[in-house]
C-alpha cells in the first residue's frame, strides 16, 4: 500500500549489495532465528562477504571507508527485515570506530576484508549500566613473571556475539588507577574472544534480539599482550565519546527507525488486507485506525528527522553535534517503544499472536532503551549539557 517511504539518505556503492544480502541471506531467517535465538550466522558472514562489515574501515587497510550516515542506513535496512542481525553488526560497527582509531593494522585488514567480528565488552555486573564505571581489573605483568603482558579480570555483564566475535573491545579500570571511580576512568584493550580465561557465563535467552547472542562474560587471569591496549592507559572514556559513543548511539537511533519503518509497513499491509465482512469494508476504510496509522507514520517520520540532523550536525561539525548525539539514541528508543505499543493496539488480537511480524518487532523495539547508555542516563547527559555541568560527578561529590 506503500505508505512508507524508500529507504533514505545517500545512494552508495553498497545499496545494491546490501538489498541482495538481505533479500538472500537476512530476511529470510528473521523468524526463525528469533523462534530459535539462533546466531544469525550466515546472515552475518554474507555481510561481510559483500563488505559490510568493512564498511567504516578506512580505505588504506582496504575498507569501504564510508560515513556515518552510510552506516546508518545499512543499520536502518538489515534492523527493518531482522533486528538481531542489525544489533550484531551494530556492536561491531561500534568497537571497530576504537579499532580503526587505536588498533593493529592486522585486525583492521581483517575486519576490512570482512573476516573479522568485533563487539564492545564495556558493560559488568558490578557497575551494571554505569558502564563509565568499570569493575574489572587490569594488571601489568602476569603470574607466569612475564612484564610485557597484562592480565585482565572482570565480570562482563552484556556482550553481544558473545562466543561468535573474534574479538571484544574491553574496558578495565587503567593500570595505573585501581581504585572504584563514579565514573570516566577507564582503559580499553583488543581482547581475542579465544583468549584462555573467557568464559560465555550463560546463553542469551532474552525477550527480543533474540538471535544477537547477548550474554554475559567473564574474564579470569586473561593475559594479553601490553600492546593491547587501545590507546593510553585511563584514556578509555575520551576514546569512547570520541569513537564508539557516537557511533552506537547514532546506529541505535538507526535500528529503532528500521524497527518503526517494519511496524508501520507491517500495520498497514494488516489494515489494507484485513475486513470486516459485516460491513464489507476492510480495516483501512475505518477512520479510528487511519489515523491511529498515522500517529506511527509520523513518529517514526519526526525520529527519521531528528536522526538526519543529528547526521548534518556531525558531519558539518555544528555547535550542536555532541548534544544532538547524546539526544538521538534516547528520542528514538522511547518513539520505538511507542510505536511498538501503538502497532500492537491498531492491529489487535492478529499482532498479539504472531500472525503479523508486529509481536516480534514488539519485542525488539524494547531493547533499545535498557542499552547502556539507557534513556534515564542520557537524559541526565543532556541536562548536564543544557546546565554547563559535566558528565560525572567527581568522586566524592
Ligand atoms: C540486547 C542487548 C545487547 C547488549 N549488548 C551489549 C554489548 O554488546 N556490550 C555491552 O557492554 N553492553 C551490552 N548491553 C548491556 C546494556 O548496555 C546495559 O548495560 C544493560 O542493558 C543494563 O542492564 P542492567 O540490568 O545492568 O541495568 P541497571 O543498571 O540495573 O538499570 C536498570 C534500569 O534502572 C535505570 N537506572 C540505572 N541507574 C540509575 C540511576 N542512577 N538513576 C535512575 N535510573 C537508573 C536504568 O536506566 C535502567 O532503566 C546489551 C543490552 C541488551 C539489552
Amino acid at each position: 500500500m506503500g505508505i512508507a517511504p524508500e529507504f533514505p539518505v545517500t545512494a552508495t556503492r553498497y545499496e545494491s549489495v546490501l538489498s541482495a544480502v538481505i533479500e538472500r541471506s537476512v530476511g529470510p531467517q528473521a523468524a526463525e532465528i528469533d523462534r530459535t535465538g539462533a546466531f544469525p550466522r550466515e546472515g552475518v558472514q554474507a555481510l561481510g562477504d559483500a563488505g559490510l562489515l568493512g564498511l567504516l574501515s578506512a580505505p588504506n587497510v582496504g575498507g569501504g571507508g564510508e560515513s556515518l550516515a552510510a552506516a546508518a542506513q545499512v543499520i536502518e535496512t538489515v534492523g527493518a527485515r531482522c533486528a538481531s542481525t542489525a544489533t550484531v553488526v551494530l556492536m561491531h560497527y561500534a568497537a571497530v570506530a576504537v579499532i580503526e582509531a587505536h588498533g593493529p593494522q592486522d585486525i583492521r585488514r581483517l575486519i576490512a576484508r570482512g573476516d573479522h567480528l568485533s563487539s564492545l565488552a564495556f558493560s559488568e555486573v558490578g557497575s551494571r549500566s554505569h558502564f563509565w564505571a568499570p569493575m574489572g581489573t587490569a594488571k601489568a605483568g602476569s603470574e607466569d613473571g612475564s612484564e610485557d603482558t597484562v592480565q585482565l579480570d572482570a565480570r562482563k555483564s552484556w556482550v553481544t556475539s558473545a562466543g561468535h566475535a573474534d574479538s571484544y573491545v574491553w574496558s578495565s579500570r587503567p593500570l595505573a588507577h585501581q581504585e572504584k571511580d563514579a565514573g570516566g576512568a577507564m582503559t580499553l584493550w583488543l581482547v581475542p574472544s579465544k583468549a584462555a580465561g573467557l568464559r560465555v557465563a550463560a546463553k542469551f535467552d532474552g525477550l527480543g534480539l533474540r538471535g544477537s547472542a547477548s550474554s554475559p562474560v567473564s574474564g579470569v587471569n586473561v593475559v594479553v599482550p601490553a600492546d593491547a591496549r587501545l590507546g593510553d592507559d585511563g584514556a578509555g572514556w575520551d576514546i569512547a565519546m570520541a569513537t564508539a559513543l557516537p557511533t552506537f548511539l547514532v546506529l541505535n537511533a538507526a535500528l529503532s527507525l528500521g524497527i518503526m519503518e517494519a511496524l508501520v509497513a507491517e500495520a498497514g499491509a494488516h489494515l489494507a488486507r484485513s475486513r470486516l465482512q459485516h460491513l464489507d469494508q476492510t480495516l483501512a476504510e475505518q477512520p479510528v485506525s487511519r489515523a491511529a496509522l498515522a500517529r506511527l507514520r509520523i513518529r517514526t517520520d519526526s525520529v527519521r528527522a531528528f536522526l538526519r540532523d543529528t547526521l548534518a550536525a556531525l558531519s558539518t561539525e555544528r555547535d550542536d553535534a555532541a548534544l544532538r548525539v547524546l539526544e538521538v539514541k534516547a528520542v528514538a528508543a522511547e518513539a520505538a517503544a511507542e510505536v511498538a505499543d501503538g502497532a500492537l493496539q491498531l492491529c489487535g488480537g492478529a499482532a498479539f499472536r504472531k500472525e503479523l511480524a508486529i509481536e516480534r518487532l514488539f519485542r525488539d523495539a524494547l531493547a533499545a532503551r535498557v542499552m547502556a547508555p539507557t534513556t534515564e542516563a542520557l537524559h541526565d547527559f543532556v541536562g548536564r549539557t543544557c546546565l554547563g555541568l559535566p558528565l560525572f560527578d567527581a568522586p566524592g561529590e
